[in-house]
């Protein structure tokens, strides 16, 4: 193994874009060139990122080069495929742009889907759907599935199949010394353990192979009604929870969507309610299942039906396009009227809330399970996970949102575990409100071995 080490200084890195160009045959930007801001900008545009030079890596041997790079010069390097999990944290980084790896190579005999760096879940789905297979994919088919996947994956199907990081079966990596390998449950299990829901601290991901579940009838979509609805529809989204199987995944959002002319008009600046729902089943058992929630009147808009495995993006409607976004989210263990009242109360028609959309996804079956040789993911035994989304679109929106989601933490406070799931943590939140103790401190072992210079950097790095 090639170990470099950090022996040469920040400051001789001073023209890190011009070396980098002789290294790499991917496109290299640096302050001032033409594209600079593009290249630097996440997909969250709330999130500034001062970085010191941007590599769009062409192949694996791109992104180990540019390790070599950071690892001799003291420099670290964070993988940004779309920027959905930006962040600020981003001091005397090179910013890796993987969302040109795009190869996909799905294998529907031995059901499984092999990726590379960029690819997305787009790019996935449609070619396990023609098979009737799925992969694990959460609301939007935007995310890498590396990064969703490293993340620990809430998708629609975990209640069925459990969290998208312990789907995973291999995963080709660049380490810290800049050096090329693959792990698995018995090459490397302890990097294999921290990759699978840790987060993107540990090395870097070249290719990912994972298992594809089967999903030959699938049905869903959105339910949409106005927001003066909000309180009928949770008491039949709770009954409807309630007796639930695994194959069947709802999420109550409460919506404001904002005024802008890309929305049709009947969305456009008006507050409504939506359940959304997949059922890995047929048509017939999904309306029964949904009896309770089709019988709440006064629907705007009934998209619920026999659904493409490919269309699954389609089902929540998130915006695809780079948008500013602040976050709070939290993990509640049940939802009694108290929680139920205080949702209404914080994001109810009448709760005067800046948010766009306030989210309850119902969680349990096998995301609650500890899974045999599972990753860093664990399990959840909270209920329901709770995210409130505001996007600053207008000058004082962004302290309006603050304040607002400051409020619906404290409410929630008795309420809530305390936790929140690793991929929802805000830009700057630290990994501590994200795993028990006990995993932390595994995971900080394994950055401390595996990365003692700190040269490849998450979103959420764990010693933060
Ligand atoms: C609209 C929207 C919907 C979402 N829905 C869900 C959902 O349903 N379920 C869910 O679980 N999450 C969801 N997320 C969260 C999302 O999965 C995370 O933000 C995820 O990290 C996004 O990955 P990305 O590659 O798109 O983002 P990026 O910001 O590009 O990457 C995020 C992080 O992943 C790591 N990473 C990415 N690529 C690599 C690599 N090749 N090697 C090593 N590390 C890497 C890095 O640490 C990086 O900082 C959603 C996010 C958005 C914006």
């Amino acid at each position: 193994m090639m170990t470099i080490g950090a022996t040469a200084t920040r400051e001789a890195a001073g023209s890190v874009g011009a070396d980098l160009t002789r290294l790499v045959r991917g496109q290299v930007l640096s302050p001032g060139d033409t594209g600079w801001e593009v290249a630097r900008r996440p997909w969250n545009l709330q999130v500034k990122q001062e970085v010191r030079a941007v590599v769009v890596a062409e192949d694996a041997e791109d992104v180990a080069a540019t390790v070599r790079y950071a690892n001799q010069y003291g420099l670290s390097v964070a993988a940004q495929p779309v920027g959905h999990g930006a962040t600020t944290a981003l001091r005397d980084t090179i910013l890796l742009r993987t969302g040109a790896l795009r190869g996909v190579d799905v294998d529907p005999v031995a059901r499984t889907a092999r990726v590379a760096a960029g690819a997305g879940w787009a790019d996935v789905l449609g070619r396990a759907g023609a098979h009737g297979l799925t992969g694990l994919a959460g609301s939007s088919t935007g995310p890498s599935v590396v990064g969703f996947t490293l993340g620990g994956g809430l998708s629609w199907f975990g209640r069925k199949y459990g969290f998208t990081a312990n789907a995973v079966r291999s995963a080709e990596v660049v380490d810290a010394n800049g050096d090329r390998y693959r792990v698995d449950a018995t090459r490397d299990p302890e990097l294999f353990w921290a990759l699978r829901g840790g987060g993107g601290d540990f090395a870097l991901v070249t290719e990912l192979e994972f298992d594809l579940f089967p999903a030959p009838l699938l049905y869903g979509g959105r339910l949409l009604w106005p927001a003066e609805r909000a309180a009928e529809v949770l008491e039949a989204y709770r009954e409807t929870v309630a007796i639930a199987p695994e194959e069947l995944s709802l999420w109550y959002t409460l919506l404001r969507f904002p005024p802008i002319p890309e929305l049709p008009e009947f969305l456009r600046g008006r507050a409504m309610v939506a359940v959304d729902a997949t059922y890995l089943g047929g048509l017939a058992n999904g309306r029964e299942l949904l009896s309770r929630l089709l019988a709440v009147p006064g629907t705007l808009l009934d998209t619920v039906g026999a659904l493409q495995v490919a269309d699954l993006g389609s089902v929540a409607a998130e915006p695809v396009d780079p948008v500013p976004a602040m976050e709070y989210a939290a993990l509640l263990p049940e939802l009694d009227d108290d929680a139920a009242d205080t949702l209404l109360g914080v994001a109810g028609p009448h709760s005067g809330s800046p948010l766009n959309t306030v989210q309850l996804r119902h969680l349990g079956g096998a995301l609650a399970r500890p899974t045999i040789g599972g990753g860093a993911v664990g399990h959840l035994e909270e209920k329901f996970s709770l995210t409130g989304i505001g996007m600053p679109m207008g000058p004082g929106m962004a302290e309006q949102i603050e304040a607002h989601q400051a409020l619906m933490a404290d409410a929630f406070a008795p309420h809530a575990s305390g936790r929140i799931f690793f991929t929802f943590l805000g830009s700057e939140e630290s990994p501590v409100a994200a795993f028990p103790p006990d995993v932390l401190a595994r995971l900080r072992d394994v950055k401390r071995r595996r990365d003692p210079h700190g040269v490849i950097r998450s979103n959420h790095p764990v010693l933060r």
